[in-house]
């Protein structure tokens, strides 16, 4: 299987924030022939262990993704719905999605409501049948609905394209690097999170239970090549792997930043430095755990993030991988 058909594979499964049963299992059966001992804990995290003597090192890919939970059903089987995790309201017009049990819809503003002054209580989900019953036996309140863009190989063969990258790309850069790692003494951890997109939940009660030494999360970035960027970020798709300095959740211990960078160079593994003004990462909750821990991040530039149509560049996930694999086996 290539970086793309991983992706699309992983990328695809259904597991929104506190509903990671399915994209769980889809990366279990990636992770079995790699050889690490595998538990799921309480919050569903699903954290891979490869024994070894030296010094304990956490990675981090949430496997979570958004979500829209239905509340209501207007009489004409429109469902009303919450967010999970951050959604711009913009981003859902005239989105697909669909629900865990395949039940699909689009996304709609109210009539009376301008495009301008779209808010998520002005959106609904229409399932495409006329009554409040009919949609009832479809959904009930507290149903999840994801996006449901298939992932793409965008033209030219360097970018993929659909739902989710964010983080499943770097679910798929973790799996790359747990196969690459070479023969070490560190005590490798490797976490598929769950419920970052709700506040770092997952990540939080996994850097309990592992203690490590020190912690690298894996999640996308921000892409800053629109035109007439604010330059909210530093870095952008196709850069290489973007080494984390700072995002809303952290500033990365030095240490872990100068280690990265120094087996970029070592290694020949294109990197840039990475300051986004927004966003956080499991980097943020492992930080602020236990006693506090030194941690840092690897990420892949993402155009779009958050919308049903992300864009990242496959070779970033390739270097991250191999970067994540040279920090798994250094020497510290
Ligand atoms: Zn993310």
């Amino acid at each position: 299987m290539n970086t793309f058909e991983m992706l699309k594979k992983v990328c695809e499964s259904y597991g929104p924030a506190g509903r990671e049963a399915e994209i769980r299992k889809t990366i279990e059966k990636l992770v079995k022939p790699l050889g690490y001992k595998t538990t799921t804990d309480a919050l569903g995290n699903l954290i891979c262990h490869k024994a070894g003597k030296g010094v304990k090192l956490m990675f981090a890919a949430h496997m979570d993704s958004l979500g829209l939970i239905a509340t209501y059903f207007e009489e004409g089987g429109q469902v009303r719905f919450g967010c999970i995790g951050g959604i711009n309201p913009f981003r859902l017009l005239a989105a697909s999605v669909r629900f865990a049990n395949g039940v699909c819809g689009t996304v709609e503003k109210d009539g009376d409501v301008d495009f301008k002054d779209v808010t998520i209580e002005k959106l609904y989900i229409d399932l495409g049948v006329q009554t409040k019953e009919e949609a009832m036996k479809l959904v009930s309140v507290g149903d999840v609905a994801v996006y449901d863009s298939p992932i793409r190989l965008c033209e030219g063969g360097k970018f993929a394209m659909g739902a989710y990258l964010d983080d499943r790309a770097g679910c798929v850069a973790q799996l790359l690097a747990m196969e690459q790692v070479k023969e070490t003494e560190n005590d490798l951890y490797f976490v598929f999170s769950t419920q970052e997109e709700l506040g770092l939940r997952g990540a939080k009660v996994a850097t309990f239970a592992i203690d490590p030494d020190y912690m690298v999360a894996c999640d996308v970035t921000h892409s800053d090549d629109s035109p007439k960027a604010p330059h909210v970020g530093s870095c952008k798709a196709g850069c290489g792997a973007a080494i984390k300095v700072m995002d809303r959740s952290v500033i990365c211990h030095p240490e872990v930043v100068d280690k990265l960078v120094s087996l970029a160079k070592e290694k020949n593994i294109r990197y840039a430095m990475d300051v986004i003004k927004a966003g956080g990462t499991d980097a943020g909750a492992a930080q602020l755990s236990l006693d506090g821990v030194p941690a840092g991040g690897v990420s892949m530039a993402c155009r779009y993030t958050h919308s049903p149509n992300e864009m990242v560049s496959i070779s970033d996930v390739e270097d991250c991988a191999k970067l994540m694999a040279a920090f798994a086996a250094a020497e510290f």
